[in-house]
């Protein structure tokens, strides 16, 4: 394949990138979903994430470079652990309850923290299908993962949540 359509990720080593990183990012409008173009993005920012260079768990709009409500997350929480896309996505608390896990980014390499996150939330985005917008709730180390990549889209990385410290990958 050689990296066919991978995006380049940005990264706080690189001072323009951590500039770009703290951008706040805006929805995308209806019009933009039926054309093919969010699918090809869509396909892209999942080659991007699951490429052997990354392999992470989830990846944001701003880390390929683009200012726009979109999170790749991969769903533990589903039958054979899919990455999904979520355009215009928004989360919310459905509990006061928080737990620490361990989190690193791949925008921010070679370091990890524990980060405090909500074990439930709820999530609701735009269906690029119908156009609707969806709701779903989500607990466990998935919603960990949709918390950390919506930050993204206000540009909040988690070191801002933590002591991060360096680590061996
Ligand atoms: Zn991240």
């Amino acid at each position: 394949m050689g990296g066919e359509g991978l995006m380049r990720v940005l990264t706080v080593n690189n001072s323009a990138d951590s500039a770009f990183l703290r951008r706040q990012s805006v929805d995308f409008d209806k019009a933009e979903m039926g054309n093919g173009v969010f699918a090809r993005l869509a396909e892209r920012m999942v080659a991007t994430v699951t490429d052997p260079s990354q392999d992470g768990v989830g990846i944001a709009g701003p880390q390929v470079g683009l200012s726009r409500r979109v999170v790749a997350v991969q769903r533990f929480d589903k039958e054979g652990k899919p990455f999904e896309v979520y355009p215009n996505i928004r989360i919310k608390p459905l509990t006061d309850e928080m737990l620490p896990g361990g989190e690193g980014c791949l925008s921010v390499p070679g370091y990890r923290g524990q980060v405090m996150r909500y074990t439930d939330i709820e999530i609701s985005y735009l269906s690029p299908e119908t156009l609707e917008t969806v709701t779903e709730n989500i607990s466990g180390f998935t919603a960990v993962i949709f918390q950390h990549e919506c930050d993204h889209l206000e540009g909040i990385l988690y070191v801002d949540r933590c002591d991060a410290q360096p680590s061996s990958r």
